[in-house]
C-alpha cells in the first residue's frame, strides 16, 4: 500500500475529539486493566475519516462493479428497498410487542409467506430461518419429523448428488443422516439409473438443486421425483438460486416437497459480508404442520359483527419442529423481499428470470470458443466453464480469477462445482447491461490470449491491488489480526 497506515501517521499530542468535563465522581479503575504502554495512534478526526474512507474504497462491491460470482446471485439491489426497510414503523417495533400493536408487520409477513408459497408452488411457508443453510436444516428437520410421526423410524440415509453445494451433505449429516452420493450423468443431470439403484426404504429423502450447480435444469426431474416418492422418500430442493425460475416454473409442481429460498440472493437483500439473511422454507400442504413455531396466520376478529381480519402468531401447532430462531427471523430482510415482489409484480418477476437466463447464455455463447465448456447445453442462470485448456499452458483457474481483478471485474466462483476440473462458474444476473457483459467477455478473451502468448502476466496477477496473492491457508489457520509497530 502506498498510503501510510493509520498507525504510522501518529503525531504525539494530536487529538480528534474533546471530552466534556467529568460530572460524576471519579472512581479508580482496576489496576490490572490498565497498561502503561498503549501505543494507540494520535490523530485528528480528519485523518481518521480519510483512513477509513480509503479502506472502504478498497472493497469491490456490487454497487461499483460486475460481480459474476456463480451460485451467489450478486445482483444489484434497488436502493428503494433499503429505504423501505428503514421506515421507523418497521425498525422501531419489538418482537415482544402485543400482536394488536404490530398488525402491519404481521400482515407483511403473512402476505410474504403467501407470495413465496405461490412462487414455489409450496403453500406452507416459514420465514424464520436466517440463512440458506439454516433453511436447509429447518427443511431436513421437517423431513425427519414427518417420517418419525408416521412411525417410519428406519430411514437413516439421505441421497445427495455429487454436484451439490457443500451445505447439503453437511445439513443432512447434522440431522443425523448417513450421506450417500449420487453421481451425475454425461449431460450434467443426476444419474436416474444410479438413483433408482440407491433408492430404498432406508432413504429419508434426496437433496437436490434445480437448476443444479452446473447451471443446468434437471431434465429428468419428474422421473427422479417418481423414483424417490415411489420408495417413500421426500424431495428436498435447494432453492438458494431461484433466479432462473421466478414466474416460469414452480418446484412444487415438479415433485419437490421441501425447499428453501435465499432471500439474500434472489429477493433483494445485498449479501457477501455475512450480514443478515433470510432462508425462508416452503413445504407442501401435507408437511405444513411441521413448520417451525410460530407461523404468521390470519383469522376473523372475534369482535361481534366486525367481520375484519386480524393477523396473529400461531403457536397451536403440536407437530411443529419448534422454533429455529430466537424470534421470527430477520424482519428487515423480509421487508426488502416484500418491497421487491410488490414493485416487480408477476410479469416483472418473470422478466427477472428471463433476463438472468438470457444474460448467462449470452456469456456462454461468447466465451465457448475460448474456454472449455464441459456440458455444452442451454444453461439457466449461470454457466460453468473449465480452465483445462489454459491449465495445459500453465495458467490455472486461480490465475484467471486473479487476472480478472486487474481488469476491473470480481472473479467468478472458482473450483466449484467439484465435478468440473478447473471450474469457472459465472453468474451474470439480470441486472447487468449488454455493455457490461461485452466488457467482461473482452476481458476473459484477453486472458485466454495472454495464457497463450504471455502466461507470466496472468500467473503474476493481480498487480493493481494493495496486496498481491495471499497465503489463504496461513491466513485462516494462523490469523494475525494485531498491528505491531
Ligand atoms: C448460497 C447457497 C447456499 C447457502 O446459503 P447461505 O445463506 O450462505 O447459508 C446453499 N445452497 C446453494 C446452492 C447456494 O448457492
Amino acid at each position: 500500500m502506498t498510503e501510510p497506515l493509520l498507525f504510522e501517521l501518529t503525531s504525539p499530542g494530536r487529538v480528534g475529539c474533546r471530552l466534556p468535563a467529568v460530572d460524576v465522581p471519579e472512581a479508580a479503575l482496576p489496576g490490572d486493566l490498565l497498561r502503561e504502554d498503549l501505543p494507540l495512534p494520535e490523530l485528528s478526526e480528519r485523518e481518521v475519516v480519510q483512513h477509513f474512507t480509503r479502506l472502504s474504497q478498497l472493497n469491490f462491491s456490487v454497487d461499483t462493479g460486475f460481480y459474476p460470482l456463480g451460485s451467489c446471485t450478486m445482483k444489484y439491489n434497488p436502493k428503494m428497498h433499503e429505504d423501505v426497510a428503514r421506515y421507523p414503523g418497521f425498525t422501531q417495533i419489538h418482537p415482544r410487542q402485543d400482536e394488536s400493536t404490530v398488525q402491519g408487520a404481521l400482515q407483511l409477513m403473512c402476505e410474504l409467506q403467501g407470495y413465496l408459497g405461490e412462487i414455489t408452488g409450496l403453500p406452507a411457508v416459514s420465514l424464520q430461518p436466517v440463512a440458506g443453510a439454516h433453511g436447509e436444516l429447518t427443511g431436513m428437520l421437517i423431513i425427519r419429523a414427518y417420517h418419525l410421526e408416521r412411525g417410519d423410524e428406519d430411514r437413516n440415509t439421505v441421497l445427495v448428488p455429487d454436484s451439490a453445494h457443500g451445505t447439503n451433505p453437511a445439513t443432512a449429516a447434522m440431522c443425523g443422516y448417513r450421506v450417500v452420493t449420487v453421481p451425475s450423468d454425461r449431460r450434467g443431470n443426476i444419474d436416474a439409473q444410479e438413483l433408482d439403484r440407491l433408492m430404498d426404504e432406508s432413504v429419508a429423502g434426496l437433496m437436490l438443486t434445480n437448476p443444479n450447480t452446473l447451471g443446468l435444469f434437471e431434465e429428468h426431474i419428474l422421473e427422479v421425483a417418481e423414483i424417490v416418492h415411489g420408495a417413500g422418500g421426500l424431495i428436498y430442493c435447494d432453492g438458494a438460486n431461484m433466479n432462473a425460475l421466478l414466474g416460469i416454473s414452480k418446484p412444487g409442481e415438479l415433485g419437490t416437497d421441501v425447499l428453501h429460498l435465499n432471500l439474500h440472493k434472489t429477493f433483494s437483500t445485498p449479501h457477501g459480508g455475512g450480514g443478515p439473511g433470510g432462508g425462508a422454507t416452503a413445504v407442501t400442504e401435507e408437511l405444513g404442520p411441521f413448520l417451525p413455531l410460530p407461523v404468521v396466520a390470519r383469522r376473523e376478529t372475534k369482535e361481534a359483527g366486525a367481520g375484519r381480519l386480524e393477523y396473529y402468531l400461531d403457536y397451536d401447532r403440536p407437530s411443529s419442529i419448534g422454533p429455529v430462531s430466537g424470534f421470527f427471523g430477520n424482519f428487515g430482510v423480509m421487508v426488502k423481499a416484500y418491497a421487491y415482489l410488490r414493485s416487480l409484480g408477476e410479469s416483472g418477476l418473470r422478466e427477472v428470470s428471463e433476463d438472468a437466463v438470457l444474460n448467462a447464455n449470452y456469456v456462454l455463447h461468447r466465451l465457448k470458443e475460448y474456454y472449455d465448456l464441459p456440458y455444452d447445453r442451454f444453461c439457466l442462470h449461470e454457466c460453468v466453464f473449465s480452465g483445462t485448456v489454459q491449465a495445459k499452458l500453465g495458467v490455472h483457474t486461480i490465475d484467471i480469477a486473479k487476472r480478472l481483478i486487474d481488469l476491473g471485474f470480481h472473479p467468478p466462483t472458482v473450483y466449484f462445482p467439484l465435478i468440473v476440473d478447473e471450474a469457472l462458474m459465472i453468474e451474470p444476473t439480470e441486472t447487468e447491461s449488454v455493455e457490461t457483459l461485452d466488457a467482461f467477455v473482452a476481458a476473459m478473451r484477453q486472458i485466454a490470449r495472454e495464457a497463450e502468448e504471455e502466461p507470466q502476466v496472468v500467473r503474476s496477477a493481480p498487480e493493481s491491488t494493495p496486496v498481491g496473492r495471499l497465503d489463504e491457508v496461513a491466513a485462516a489457520r494462523e490469523p494475525n489480526l494485531r498491528w505491531m509497530g
